[in-house]
């Protein structure tokens, strides 16, 4: 059953006073400074003054005087890899969240509200896919909304699909009612709108383990997205049907939720909680990513035939799974596949960081980021790139000549 706190319905209001904008984690700061050697902002623009500054040290002083807020907050990707190198589990990209929020620091334009309501744009675009790509792919558009939006202009935007995954699904719904054993699938906007081939993956493969797929029967945006632009409102109303349709679909019987995006399986995990007060305890270890739920299947004997797959491929970690702690399970879940040569790749950030890179002003910041991965992957002589986040791949594959692939991608290729 859905716990109490998630029934109450929240009487509309401001924003500042329906979310707690203060996360008090930064008392536990020893000031260590390791959390700054881990920034690339930080290494990437002189001017951004780096987490222990941005976070716990500003925000003692922000709470005293509000004119204290630095605007270089502005340039936080949210990316989290400080709060993975601080030892003393100070939420150091949450504080920096939520002062941006209290302080007035996001830009809430058209650009903004076109970039992170995904749901939106994905159904509008995926109506008229075929024309909306070519459209946007073209030199005088691009230059267009780089003049009158901001967006850059060299930076390749997404391809979207007719077809949704959604309604693909719809057609195959039925066939997973065969199983004992079900799942929900969170897919997230990427694979509904974009790439739903991922998600038929997901089908297939755990299909080839006698697990049947559910989704809920109304899914919106995980609300990555709306945080990073400041739309907390949006994202918490988001979260709040999301966490309704997870407990109704707990409840009918499924064993988990599975996301086969590291950004939204990390958003419903611990952002909910972190950053948008939304309770997820009742039922926050069923909320997984894919791979930590196949290699635990695998590793109870629950394992698909698998054919060789005589390829080189080459492994990029996002930072977001990264924190959520779960690349040992995409790791071990490749080496389940046999002839496959893997290389891991160093575990530096892509610089894209979802909508971030996608801005005029964060472009350049983005580029240079991402050069550290992208002189790595031009001397691999990888088949495939593989990662687990949608906005890694469409990085490597505007900035190189590789195919970026979902590690549940590759096991599906290797079902017999
Ligand atoms: S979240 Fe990322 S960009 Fe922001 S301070 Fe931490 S490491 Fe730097
Ligand atoms: S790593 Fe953690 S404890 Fe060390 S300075 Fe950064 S926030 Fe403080």
């Amino acid at each position: 059953m859905l716990p109490n706190k998630l029934l109450l319905h929240i009487k509309p209001a401001p924003v500042i006073k329906m979310l707690s904008l203060t996360d008090t984690t930064f008392d536990n700061c020893i000031k260590c400074t390791v959390c700054t050697t881990r920034c690339p902002v930080a290494e990437a623009r002189p001017d951004y003054p780096g987490p222990k500054q941005a976070g716990p040290d500003g925000e003692r002083f922000r709470i005293k005087s509000p004119g204290l807020y630095d605007d270089a907050l502005k340039y936080c990707t949210n990316c989290k890899r400080c709060e993975v190198a601080c030892p003393s589990n100070v939420h150091i990209g949450t504080i920096i969240q939520k002062a941006k929020a209290r302080h007035d620091g996001f830009k809430q334009g058209p650009r903004e509200f076109m970039l992170s309501h995904t749901d939106l744009m994905g159904t509008l675009s995926s109506t008229t896919a075929p024309i909306v790509n070519v459209v946007t792919a073209m030199k005088p558009v691009k230059k267009l909304l780089d003049k009158t939006l901001g967006v850059d202009e060299r930076r390749t935007l997404p391809k979207y699909t007719f077809q949704t995954f959604r309604k693909w699904f719809g057609k195959h719904a039925g066939n997973q009612e065969r199983f004992d054993r079900k799942i929900t699938y969170f897919h997230g906007c990427y694979t509904n709108y974009n790439v739903p081939a991922v998600g038929k993956d997901l089908v297939a493969v755990l299909n080839a383990i006698n697990i049947g797929v559910r989704l809920t029967a109304k899914e919106k945006c995980c609300g990555v997205p709306l945080i990073a632009n400041g739309f907390l409102k949006k994202a918490r109303k988001n979260a709040d049907l999301n966490m309704t349709q997870f407990a109704k679909s707990l409840d009918a019987g499924s064993e988990a939720v599975i996301s086969s995006s590291s950004s939204c399986a990390m958003t419903l995990r611990d952002e909910y909680p972190d950053m948008l007060d939304v309770d997820n305890s009742a039922f926050k270890d069923q909320i997984q990513f894919v791979s930590r739920f196949l290699i635990k299947e695998f590793a109870s004997g629950n394992k698909p035939e698998m054919k060789p797959l005589n390829l080189k491929v080459a492994y990029h970690s996002p930072c977001h799974l990264i924190r959520m702690g779960g690349v040992v399970h995409t790791v071990e879940l490749m080496r389940e596949i046999p002839g496959l040569e893997l290389t891991l790749l160093d575990q530096n950030c892509c610089g894209l960081s979802g909508t971030y890179g996608f801005k005029k002003e964060n472009y350049d910041t983005s580029q240079k980021i991402a050069n550290k991965m992208l002189e790595q992957i031009k001397t691999t002589e990888a088949d495939y790139i593989i990662t687990d986040c949608e906005s890694c791949k469409m990085q490597v594959e505007m900035n190189t000549d590789h195919k970026v692939l979902h590690p549940v991608t590759l096991i599906a290729m290797a079902l017999v």
